[in-house]
């Protein structure tokens, strides 16, 4: 049998699955252009764009001696350190090779072939792919104003509907949900209906604007908080990330999950981060000025953009793939979203100062020309 066959073999629902395109790497354009990597601007991923915080490389650098040995698989050191922080029981906590793998888990255990998952229009991209990976079928409810319709979601949860994802702020749109909303949305829902609240970018929330979802857990054991190490906390390349969720349910996703799924390292590190609250405040701080920079400078620019509660910002510039080529050209890597259904929209990280400065210079050389 030859292996396109036996491709073949693999159910249809995985074979049409379409593959996840990530922001492109520096070293990757450096090839393609023979440019310096030293030069290259990524804008692409939503990093953290300071280095890690000198917390987390301690702790790497300490846990690296053990590297012989397997992760502790239950993560202990790192749930007791989560469990005070959100007051929850340890028990409550799922570890994630990224907030990714929290999502991922909830499919798992929770969609067969047939079932229905809800999510809006221009959500996180990984809805729609893990919802197909287990034969689901994602139901996309039409955004409005760019972000969730929660009263259309709502009417969208059918008796078929397993699992709905709200992304809170929203990847790619910067879109956000007042807690209210979001509280009353799940308190409309279905109790056999699990709700996925995403706050991956929570931490670049004012205090007023925070849910502290995990109160709601006890009244709404259908519902599963996913956090990410990955954006205000700095660590992307470890992937680590965590949901909170009533104890039952963790319990499912724990049998579900890869034994040791959370590296030694990253858990090492996720801890010392989660105590640097310094280092997130400053990052948090460091994102609001580079949102203003952008909007001056877009501004001056004549160039849409729209309001952000991430550390991104979604910008209108028409040809997309013309723009996004063009900036390459700079040296300056962003992220089309044509596959999220915004073709003439690019969406740009929030960089440090000079970053964000040469991206606008680019963006104005690339309209010149
Ligand atoms: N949720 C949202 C809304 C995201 O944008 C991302 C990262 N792009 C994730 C979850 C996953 O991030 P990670 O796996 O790095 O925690």
């Amino acid at each position: 049998m030859s292996s396109v066959e036996l491709a073949g073999r693999a159910p249809e629902y995985v074979r049409s699955i379409a593959r996840y395109i990530p922001g492109k790497p520096i070293e990757e354009l450096a090839r393609e252009f023979g440019l310096d990597p030293a030069t290259i601007v990524k804008l692409a991923s939503n990093e953290n764009p300071r280095g890690p915080s000198p917390k987390a490389l301690a702790a790497i650098a300490a846990a690296a001696a053990e590297l012989t040995r397997y992760p502790d698989g239950n993560g202990f050191a790192l749930k007791s350190a989560l469990a005070k922080r959100f007051g929850v029981p340890q028990d409550s906590i799922v570890l994630g090779n990224g907030s990714n793998d929290v999502l991922e888990l909830v499919t798992h255990a929770f969609l067969r072939p047939g079932d229905e998952a809800v999510f809006a229009q221009h959500a996180f991209a990984v809805y729609p792919l893990a919802t197909q990976a287990r034969g689901a079928k994602g139901i996309v409810v039409p955004a409005r104003d760019f972000g969730h319709d929660l009263d259309a979601m709502r009417a969208a949860i059918t008796p078929r509907t397993r699992v709905v994802f709200i992304a809170n702020p929203n990847n790619p749109t910067g879109t956000w949900l007042a807690p209210e909303a979001v509280r009353a949305f799940v308190a409309a829902v279905p109790r056999d209906v699990v709700v996925v609240l995403d706050e991956a970018y929570n931490e670049y929330l004012e205090s007023a604007q925070k849910a502290h979802a995990s109160s709601w857990i006890a009244a709404h054991p259908n519902l599963v908080i996913s956090r990410s190490f990955s954006k205000a906390y700095g660590l992307a390349a470890l992937r680590v990330g965590y949901g909170l969720m009533d104890a039952t349910v963790a319990d499912l996703l724990n049998r579900v999950r890869q034994p040791f799924n959370v590296n030694a390292l990253a858990q090492a590190a996720a801890i010392a981060a989660l105590s640097d609250t310094e280092y997130v405040e400053e990052s948090r701080r460091i994102n609001r000025e580079g949102v203003h920079q952008l909007e001056e400078g877009l501004r001056a620019l004549r160039v849409r953009m729209l309001p952000t509660h991430g550390n991104f910002v979604l910008v209108e510039v028409g040809d997309a793939t013309h723009v996004y080529d063009g900036l390459l050209r700079h040296g300056v890597i962003v992220r089309p979203v044509a596959n999220y259904g915004l073709p003439a929209w690019l969406r740009v990280t929030v960089g440090l100062p000079a970053e964000n400065a040469r991206f606008l210079d680019a963006l104005a050389a690339v309209r010149a020309a």
